[in-house]
């Protein structure tokens, strides 16, 4: 059976979710019903996109490769893992290949929970007649809703979705914080989305465009780590401890060890084995958003 049309910006799972009502299959168990659709049974998180299990979602439902990447483009949070792919690899020609269940989620400090605008909900209810889970409000540190500048609502049971849609937890879940960097934040990510969405290709430009401002060839040898060292001091330094500490756990008060960003990024030495998570380049191109045209905050209103 084909899944319902995908509302604007809407989740995979969160159509998943509608399929499971629409068909009736809501009162069947969890591992009933994940048989009875041909795929795996697992929990649904928000911030997987390579994850296997979503991956198997997508092929089960959309066998075209083409379509598979779009909706993984404006139907997951994938745009900002176009940084970490490697620039010899085709868009398009994303498989299974190596997936993880999980890619590396511990180091990182940011919300994973399941989280909705209560604007979007009554206008999704009284157009729709039903609401949905957005793709966009689950981008890496995303707190506020892009369209209506709200604080995106959260609950601690929200961790994976239990096949529930936003307007269910519109009495129980509170609004997310917000400090000071977390709003630049909102700009910047939700742009980073709009531009890669736009045209995918762009991401590895970015890396490019990084890799000059910071005199970072391509080819890093070990003898170049303190200049890296120099550069990362300064990052720390305008970042500031309370964006770090927001993104990454190593930056957390008790830990002696902090990540030492660039070096693990922009170098060859240090890397895990296959894909990196993006929230790494995305800190480094926060920390530049000034010196990047494209992302500064002029060009943000021009075309926001
Ligand atoms: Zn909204």
């Amino acid at each position: 059976m084909a899944l319902p049309p995908l509302m604007s910006d809407e989740h995979i799972y969160s159509v998943l979710t509608r399929h499971r009502f629409l068909s009736g299959q809501l009162y069947v168990n969890d591992k009933r019903f994940f048989a009875l659709n041909q795929i795996n049974y697992h929990w649904l998180r928000s911030q997987t996109p390579f994850c296997a299990y979503m991956q198997e979602v997508i092929q089960r439902f959309y066998p075209d490769k083409e379509t598979q990447f779009n909706l993984r483009l404006h139907h997951t949070p994938f745009a900002p893992w176009l940084l970490s792919l490697p620039s010899e690899a085709k868009s398009l020609a994303l498989t299974s290949s190596g997936l993880r269940k999980n890619l590396e989620e511990s180091p990182f400090a940011v919300n994973r929970q399941w989280r909705f605008c209560p604007q979007c909900v009554l206008e999704e209810r009284s157009a729709a007649g039903f609401s949905y889970w957005h793709a966009s409000h689950h981008l890496p540190g995303a707190s506020r809703c892009s369209i209506h500048k709200t604080a995106l609502h959260t609950h601690s049971h929200l961790r994976y979705l239990n096949f529930t849609l936003p307007h269910q937890w519109l009495s129980t879940a509170s609004p997310m914080k917000q400090s000071q960097w977390q709003c630049d934040w909102q700009t910047f990510i939700y742009r980073l989305n709009t531009l890669f969405q736009g045209r995918p290709n762009l991401a590895q430009e970015l890396v490019q465009e990084v890799r000059e401002l910071l005199q970072i060839g391509n080819d890093v040898k070990r003898s170049d780590k303190p200049h890296f060292d120099k550069q990362f001091a300064q990052m720390k330094q305008d970042l500031g401890i309370d964006c770090l500490q927001g993104l990454f756990t190593s930056f957390a008060s008790h830990r002696k060890q902090q990540t030492h960003i660039l070096w693990v990024t922009l170098s060859p030495f240090g890397q895990t084995k296959g894909l990196r998570h993006p929230l790494y380049w995305l800190a480094i191109l926060f920390w530049l958003r000034h010196k990047i045209p494209l992302l500064s905050d002029g060009n943000l209103h021009a075309h926001g």
